[in-house]
């Protein structure tokens, strides 16, 4: 069975990032970028397939700038077979990404195709569903659960207040919640071998894809800045302070 893992390249998750100062997008020179966290879950799951023998090859594909390929060596080095750049310049927005992973998944013929829940930096929640339906397959997203037999895929979703399992036929999407593994820490040799592993390119262009943006963003903010608290000598005046000042009492 081939798994395919769709990886994007973000702003690593410990970067405060700033917007620029004309208010136009979230300022990118010289901020860590790193796989995004819930797709290096997705290539974890991948991985721990193939090792349990449920999964014969498993192929990572990224869509972005030639930077990407960092990006996509993060995952060989966890363990996936071979890598997909699909090369560009342009802004990518969901409904494109997902165009662009169809085009694969049509090539490929994977029976499972795992994406994160959602990139952390534009936390669109779009790329699976978009591709589920485009692929006209079955998806079940936010899974913290995956298990695979005859043909079908078991899937334990985190939904409000509990969880729901679903039984999938393959192919099927699937997108991974935080809780479904813990990834794997990458050694030194699995970097050096993930080096040599294949990575193939290609372009939109090449995928018979266009790309154009379909949204246009007016305009990102910082969230408000909190106003500094206050010390309270004891609880009689707190009391006092939240009936008469924050009137939350
Ligand atoms: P989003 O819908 O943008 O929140 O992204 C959801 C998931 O789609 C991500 O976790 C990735 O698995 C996948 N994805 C989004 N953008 C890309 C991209 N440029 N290249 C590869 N995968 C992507």
């Amino acid at each position: 069975m081939k798994v395919l893992v769709a990886v994007k390249r973000v702003v690593d998750a410990n970067v405060k990032v700033q917007v620029k100062s004309d208010g136009s997008a979230v300022d990118l020179n010289n901020v860590k970028m790193s796989i995004n966290p819930f797709d290096e879950i997705a290539v974890e799951e991948a991985v721990r397939l193939k090792e349990a023998g449920v999964a014969t090859e498993v192929i990572v594909v990224s869509a972005g700038a030639a930077q990407a390929q960092e990006t996509l060596r993060t995952a060989l080095a966890i363990g996936a077979d071979r890598a997909i750049l699909i090369e560009t310049n342009e802004e990518l927005q969901p409904l494109a990404v997902a165009k662009l992973l169809k085009a694969i998944v049509d090539k490929e013929q994977p029976q499972l195709v795992i994406l994160g829940k959602q990139a952390i930096d534009d936390d669109s929640n779009q790329t699976g569903q978009m591709l589920a339906a485009l692929a006209n397959m079955p998806q079940a997203t936010f899974a913290s659960k995956i298990a695979i037999s005859d043909g079908n895929a078991t899937v334990t979703r985190e939904v409000d207040g509990g969880s729901e399992t679903l039984s999938l036929q393959l192919p099927a999407v699937v997108t991974t919640d935080l809780r479904l593994n813990e990834p794997r820490y990458v050694t030194l040799p699995n970097i050096m071998k993930a080096k040599k592993k294949p990575l193939e390119k290609t372009t939109p262009s090449d995928l018979e894809v266009d790309v154009t943006p379909r949204l246009k963003t007016l305009r990102v903010a910082e969230p408000p800045t909190r106003s500094a608290g206050v010390k309270v000598p004891d609880v009689k005046t707190l009391v006092e302070k939240l009936k008469t000042e924050a009137k939350v009492l």
